[in-house]
Formats: structure tokens, sequence, C-alpha cells
């Protein structure tokens, strides 16, 4: 009906005709009555409620001027046709569907039934009109559940209670090569990847049941093998009972996700230049051996290694062939360690080494044997060659350091000394090199004029045979008469004198005063001892040191023989061996070489073979309560044994106590020194004590 005809007009605007049938106002739906050209003529209380019309406003107009939306009404021929065509002349007329317009211009999907009915005037029609919208909506929702199911990107698995796969989407196959053939009817499982235990699956169920959700990450298995990481989400839907019904399991495949996490979490764990890890893996690694280490009794070694002159390499040759040789000097420390333990570059040239389930020292001081000898090596580098060589110190727990911090200090502490002693060497840390580091400005300033103000001043202490007294050798060690602190001891303005270098100028004023003195001591009291020197690992690269000593002896007309230097145990583990030429020099001009502090670094027993040691001086560390501790008293035992095979004279340092002296007697130990038979005094005071023994 497009336009209106006139006979639809006339019959418009003819009276009202009489209801055939009576207006269903009880039925619960609205219903319209039209006579055969369209007009509306009934109207119940459920069409008014539907259309917002009432019955007075829409009665004698055309149905479709009514209820059809205004964009439809062009084809309303069509419509009228329709309705006549499926009008039956039962009252169960087929539903027609169609859009329908209220009063307000909400538009509403609705059903329409037409009932045909006979009248004496003619034909007339019931039309019983209700709102289908939340069915529809229903139906869109089913058709748009299967749209997004099969277009979704992520997979969507359905199993029943029993974990039988009744459905799975397209994208499921895609992710894991499963047709729908293959996987339903089949478990989840065959999906297992292998990589979780059944701990895994058990908490998730677990979960599942409990929440009746779980989500998280898995590692899942492809039909073709390949495993592969994907997120999970896991529903467990319930029937009316509570009982689980179905599991629905979403997951994506997050292969590209996890690579980008990896390589995220790499570099913040990773030095970029290397590859290595960075000071922060290695401090939670190590943080966790020692954890481990009191359950298992093992020890954990700090390396601390530093590559000498590399700056050389960096400014000559450019920072292109200084990164080449980080990256090929962090190849070969790798390659000394094993799996277990861990290589970081910690910044610039400085390597930090963690060598976890330590039984012994002497396993750390064979892997820095090794680093060195590696390091020492030709690098060829495009098409240069470079020599350099390493530094490295040693800290290993618990006697070096039980936290992190401290291993890590100490280890750089040894690292330093290292460093002193000449380069391309390695050192244990020990106790004495933590009288250091604290760095006192105002002190290193006042150092400086310490020998020029003549502030220093010498101490000594005799080392004596423990059954006749006899004196064995005169030990100076030097006090700093500061002026507002009062003497200060060594380990005060050590650390700052090696850092400075001033402490060759110390020891040197030492060894020249101490042996005016003895020459002194010799002349007036005919005092027949030894001059025990303490000597700093400086003094090993200075190769004008031999003959300063040999100078100072034959300035002072000193018996050559009546000489000894006082070296630490580090100074023999030096790979480099000009300490050992140097000591050659010196044993040339009968000079002799005393171990100090034996016991606590990390010579073997076997090393003084190699090397020309006259005396060996048990640190105080094994002489302290010595009688208490029987280990302690094996070790001296062994020490005082190879000793007298290889005409070693002993002595035993800081004997406090009466019971440590007997203790000693009796294990064969000669001599000793220490507060029990005389403090350190200055040369004063000390004369009178010199007159007891001679
Ligand atoms: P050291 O050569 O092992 O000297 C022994 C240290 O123990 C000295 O401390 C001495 O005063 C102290 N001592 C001696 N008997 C006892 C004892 O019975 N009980 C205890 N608790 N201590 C005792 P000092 O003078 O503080 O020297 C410490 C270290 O500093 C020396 O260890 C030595 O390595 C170094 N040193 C001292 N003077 C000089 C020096 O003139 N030149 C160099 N290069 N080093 C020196
Ligand atoms: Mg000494
Ligand atoms: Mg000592």
């Amino acid at each position: 009906m497009n336009s209106e005809d006139g006979s639809t007009k006339k019959n418009r605007d003819k009276k009202r005709e009489p209801c055939i049938s009576p207006m269903p106002h009880e039925i619960p739906s609205a219903v319209i009555q039209v006579d055969r050209t369209g007009v509306i003529i009934g109207w119940n209380q459920h069409a008014e409620q539907l259309f917002g019309w009432p019955e007075s406003s829409v009665s004698g107009k055309l149905l479709i001027e009514i209820i059809l939306p205004l964009r439809q009404r062009k084809n309303n021929t069509d419509f009228w046709v329709h309705l006549q065509k499926n009008a039956s002349t039962t009252h169960s007329s087929r539903p027609l569907e169609y859009r329908l317009t209220r009063k307000d211009g909400n538009e509403f999907e609705a059903g329409l039934s037409i009932t045909k009915i006979k009248g004496s005037e003619g034909d007339v029609m019931n039309v019983s009109i209700s709102d289908i919208s939340p069915s529809k909506y229903t139906e869109e929702d089913r058709i748009l559940s299967e749209v997004i199911c099969q277009s979704a990107p992520e997979a969507i698995i359905v199993t029943n209670a029993h974990q039988k796969i009744l459905f799975i989407n397209p994208a499921f196959s895609r992710i894991t090569g499963y047709s729908a053939k293959d996987a339903l009817g089949k478990t989840p499982r065959i999906l297992q990847s292998g990589r979780h235990d059944s701990t895994f699956y058990q908490t998730m169920w677990q979960h599942l049941n409990k929440y009746d959700t779980w989500q998280g990450e898995i590692w899942n298995k492809r039909k073709n093998g390949e495993i592969f990481p994907e997120w999970l989400s896991i529903q467990r839907v319930n029937d009316h009972t509570g009982e689980a019904r179905y599991f629905i399991g979403f997951f994506s495949d997050i292969t590209k996700r996890k690579k980008i996490e990896d390589k995220i979490s790499f570099q913040a764990k990773h030095d970029p230049l290397t590859g290595l890890v960075n000071r922060s893996v290695i401090r939670e690694r190590l943080e966790q051996a020692l954890k481990q280490e009191n359950r298992s009794h093992k020890s954990t070694a700090v390396l601390f290694v530093d590559l000498d002159k590399f700056k050389a390499v960096n400014d000559t040759l450019g920072h292109l062939f200084g990164d080449l040789l980080l990256k090929e000097t962090a190849k070969r420390l790798l390659q000394c360690v094993r799996k277990t333990d861990t290589v970081s570059r910690s910044g610039g040239d400085e390597f930090l080494i963690l060598l976890t389930n330590v039984s012994e020292k002497k396993e750390a001081a064979h892997v820095a044997e090794k680093i060195l000898k590696r390091l020492a090596q030709p690098f060829h580098l495009e098409d240069q060659t470079v020599f350099v060589s390493g530094s490295c110190g040693i800290a290993v727990s618990p006697d070096d350091g039980e936290s992190v911090v401290t291993l890590f200090k100490h280890a750089d502490l040894a690292m330093y000394q290292a460093k002193a002693t000449g380069r391309n060497c390695f050192h244990f840390f020990t106790k004495k090199m933590n009288r250091s580091a604290r760095s006192d400005p105002v002190l290193e300033s006042e150092l400086k004029k310490v020998l020029s103000d003549q502030e220093l001043v010498i101490h000594y202490q005799p080392a004596i045979h423990l059954r006749t007294h006899q004196i064995l050798s005169l030990e100076p060690f030097v006090r700093w008469r500061h002026p507002r602190h009062g003497p200060l001891l060594p380990e005060k303005f050590f650390p700052l004198a090696e850092k400075s270098g001033l402490i060759s100028q110390i020891d040197r004023w030492v060894i020249h005063t101490a042996c005016e003195q003895i020459q002194r001591w010799r002349t007036r009291q005919q005092l027949q001892c030894m001059l025990s020197v303490n000597i700093s690992n400086r003094q090993f690269n200075d190769p004008s040191f031999p003959a300063f000593i040999a100078d100072t002896i034959e300035r002072f007309d000193c018996p050559k023989d009546l000489i000894s230097i006082e070296i630490q145990e580090n100074v023999l583990t030096n790979p480099n061996n000009i300490a050992l030429k140097q000591l050659l020099d010196l044993k040339k001009k009968g000079v002799k070489i005393a171990i100090d502090d034996f016991g606590t670094g990390s010579a073997s027993l076997n090393t003084l073979s190699k090397y020309p040691i006259d005396i060996l001086k048990i640190d105080t560390s094994l002489i302290n309560k010595i009688h208490l501790d029987t280990r302690k008293q094996l070790l001296v035992q062994a020490i005082i044994d190879i000793g007298h095979r290889f005409n070693i004279k002993i002595i035993a340092e800081g004997i406090n106590k009466k019971a440590e002296l007997e203790c000693l007697k009796n294990l064969g130990c000669d001599w000793g020194q220490g507060f029990y038979f005389n403090k350190p005094a200055p040369a004063e005071a000390f004369e009178a004590t010199l007159k007891l023994y001679t």
C-alpha cells in the first residue's frame, strides 16, 4: 500500500463498523481488530499498554499508520497483503515477525498472529501482537556466541565433568594442531608436556574445585611434539546441585610474549656487552649459597678479578678493542669454572666469580691460578694482539665473612692487595687487610708529613728460645705518634700508606732506623741476634729494594746473616715470580727470609720446598688458646715437623699465656714471641729488657 486508494479513504471516513467479535480485553496479549480495508476497529487494553496509544486515538485509523515504523510504511501494501495471506480462520495462525513501533517511537520485535473472522458486514481480522524482543535476543546471543567461538583468537575447550573433551574451537586446532576429530572424546591430557610434576596439577585442581576457577601459565605440547607456553583460564560450570558439569578452558599461545619477557628479564640480569650475569644476580646467588652452606658444611668463595692494564688498551687501541677484550675475557673466565659456578661482570674491567661447594681454600686458589694463566695468554683481537694480565682477590666463607657485603668487600680488598703486590697474582683476604679501608682524608694528608715531621717511632719485641730464653731476633714495629690521636698502630694508617705508596718510604725508614739501633746495641751491649723486619708486599715490585737492603746493611756494618725479612704468605702465591727472583737476590746477599703469619693464607706446605725459606712464624690465630684446641695442636705440630725437616726455624707468634707456652713446648716448638714475654716497647724502654737477656 504505497498510497491511500479511494476505497480505503472511504472506509476510513465511514462510521466505525460494529465489532463482530468482542474485543478480547481479558487475553494477556495485545489484540487489534481491523476491517477488511485495514482500518482499526478494535484495540484492547494490552494493545494500549504495548503501543502506548489509547483506543480513542487509533480507532478508525489505518493499522499500518499506527504500528509500522515510518520507513516501512512505503511498503505497506506488502505488509497488508502479507497479513491477509497469513490470516487463518482458526486461532492458531503461524506468527509473523515484524519490527513495529510504539507511540514514543521506540521499536520492538513483534510476533503477529492473524485470525480472520467472518461477519455480516464482511470479514474482520484480529491481529494479536506480542513483544518477542527477549526471545529474539536469546537467539541472537546464541548466534553471536557461535560466531565468537569460531572466530576467537583464543583457544576454547569444553570438557564434561569426567574431562572428556566435548567441544573445541578453530583456534584450539590452530594452536595445538589437534583437529576436532583428534580431540573430541579424548581428555586434555593429550596436551601434557611433561614439564609439570603431579603437584602442579594437584594444586591446580584443588584451586579449581574450591574456587570454580583457575588461571596461570602452563607448558603444553602441540600435536607435532613442540612444547609451548600458554596462558590458561579454566572455569568450572556446576549443575543446580553444585556438581561439576563442564570445565571450560580458554588459552592463548604466549610463546611470543614469553620471548619478549625473557629478553627483558635477560637484559635486567645480564651485562649487555659480555652476556655475563650482572652484580645483582651474583649477589642473589651468593645469598642463596650462604643459606645452603649451613646445611652442606661447604664454603663459598668469591673471586674478584680485575684486568691489569685494561685502561692502556682502551686508551691506545680505542674502546672498540676494549670491548672486544672484555668479551674475550668473559669467555676465558667461563672456561675456567664449573657450570655451577657464576661469573659476572660488575662493571668496567672488574669481574666477580662465585665458586660454590668449596671444601678447601686451595680449590679457590687453583681456580685463581687457572684464571691468571688464561688471562696472561695473548688476546688476538681482530688484527691486534694484546697482552694483559689479571689480579685476583679471594674471600672464602665463613672465615672471611658470612654475608654478601662482607665477602664482596673482602674479596675487593684482597684484589687490591694483589694489585699492590705487583699484579698478575692472587691474594686471599687476611684479617690484616681489614684494618683498612675506611678513607680518612684528614689522616691521609697528615700522613704525608709523617716522615718529615719525625712522628714515626719504633717499638721492639724479641723472639726468644722457649726454654733457654736466648734471643733469636728483634722485630721492629712502627707506630705513629700522632699529635692529636696519640700513638697509632700500623692497622690505623697502613692502608692509607699503602694506597698512597708511602708505605715503601716508611718501610725503608724503619729498616734504616732499626739497623742503626741494632748496631748500637750490638756494639754497646754485645747483642748477638737478628733483626727481623716486616716489609710490605709492594717491595716485591721495586727492583731497587734488594740494593737498598744491601746498602743499609753495609752502611751500618751489620752482619748480613743477621737480617731477616718477614714477608706475607701471599707473596709466595704470586705466579709471576718477581718476588722469588728478588728473594733469591736478597738471599745471595746473606739476608734470611721469614714467612710471617703462616697458616692464615693460601701457601701450602709444599710451596715451602720451592722457596728459600729460613723462618716460619706461626700466626697468632693458631697459637691463641692452642692448649684448648686439638685441631690447632695437630696443625702446629705438622708445621713444626715440616720445619724441622726443611731446616726451617719455627717461631710461634702471639704467645699470651703460660698454658699456650707449655703446650707449644710439648709440641716441640723452639722459638716464640708474644706479650707473655715482652710487649713491644720503644728502644729506650726496651734496653732494660735487653739487659735481662744478654
Ligand atoms: P706482625 O709482623 O705479625 O706483628 C705481630 C703483631 O702482633 C704486632 O702488632 C705485635 O705488636 C703484635 N703482638 C706481639 N705479641 C703479641 C701478643 O702476645 N698478643 C697479641 N695480641 N699481639 C701481639 P702491630 O705492631 O700492631 O703490627 C701489626 C702488623 O703490622 C705486623 O704483624 C706487621 O705485619 C705490620 N707491621 C708492623 N710494623 C711494621 C713495619 O714497620 N713495616 C711493615 N711493612 N709492616 C709492619
Ligand atoms: Mg712480623
Ligand atoms: Mg705475624
